[in-house]
């Protein structure tokens, strides 16, 4: 069942934005975001799948921003991408948190990630 779950997760065309954070399924992540409080999951699953408070989602899918700039540099889209590895107003932060100032996105989701992730949300 994992197998044909992995496959599905390869294969599929949807989860695009989550995959850019994880090439693969991870029971140890799950098992630890399942272990936080409600809103932490919230949270960091909004985060990991674009669907939360950013403005690009707050403008394209809900209507709700009046453009889709990033609040911290307002150069670039405010994506989940962008916030958790290109912007250059937050570098400085995230080499205290994750350790490298532009991270590879697909590299946040390691072993620990869950702690640096609400560290930085
Ligand atoms: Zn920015």
């Amino acid at each position: 069942m994992q197998q044909k779950s992995q496959e599905s997760w390869l294969e599929g065309p949807a989860m695009r934005q989550t995959k850019l954070f994880m090439k693969s399924r991870s029971n140890r992540f799950t098992a630890d975001l399942l272990n936080q409080y409600r809103q932490t999951v919230r949270m960091i699953v909004g985060l990991l799948t674009g669907h939360c408070r950013l403005n690009k989602h707050m403008r394209k899918e809900r209507g709700l921003a009046k453009d889709d700039l990033c609040r911290y540099c307002l150069e670039e889209e405010e994506s989940a991408a962008h916030v958790l590895c290109h912007c250059d107003s937050l570098a400085g932060l995230r080499f205290r948190i994750f350790g490298k100032a532009y991270p590879q996105p697909v590299s946040l989701i390691t072993d620990g990630a869950l702690a640096r992730l609400k560290t930085f949300i």
